[in-house]
C-alpha cells in the first residue's frame, strides 16, 4: 500500500465504536457517524472491492460527508480526522 494511503486511512482506523460523536452532534441524518467512519475508511482503502461504490450503497450524502469533515476532530475523543478528499470518491 502506498504510504500517502496508508497515511489517510490510519486516523479512521483508530475508531474504537464509542458512538460518542453520535451522542455529541445534532442528528445529521440517518447514517450514524461511527457507521460512517468505518464505512469511509473501507471506501479509501484499495483493498476493497467496492470502492466509492460504497458511499452510494450507504447513502452517504454530501453535505454529511462535509459536516463530518468539519465537526469531527473536535467531538471525537481520539481524534479521528475524515480526509477531505473523501467528497471527491
Ligand atoms: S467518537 Fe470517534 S472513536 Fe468514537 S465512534 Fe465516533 S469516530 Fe469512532
Amino acid at each position: 500500500m502506498a504510504p500517502e494511503v496508508a497515511r489517510k486511512l490510519e486516523s479512521p482506523a483508530t475508531c474504537i465504536l464509542c458512538g460518542v460523536c453520535h451522542a455529541a452532534m445534532d442528528d445529521p441524518g440517518e447514517v450514524k457517524p461511527s457507521a460512517l467512519v468505518k464505512g469511509l475508511q473501507l471506501a479509501l482503502d484499495p483493498r476493497d472491492v467496492l470502492g466509492a461504490a460504497r458511499l452510494q450503497l450507504m447513502k452517504v450524502l454530501r453535505d454529511i460527508l462535509r459536516f463530518f469533515i468539519k465537526n469531527l476532530p473536535e467531538k471525537c475523543p481520539k481524534r479521528i480526522t475524515v480526509p477531505e478528499d473523501i467528497c471527491q470518491v
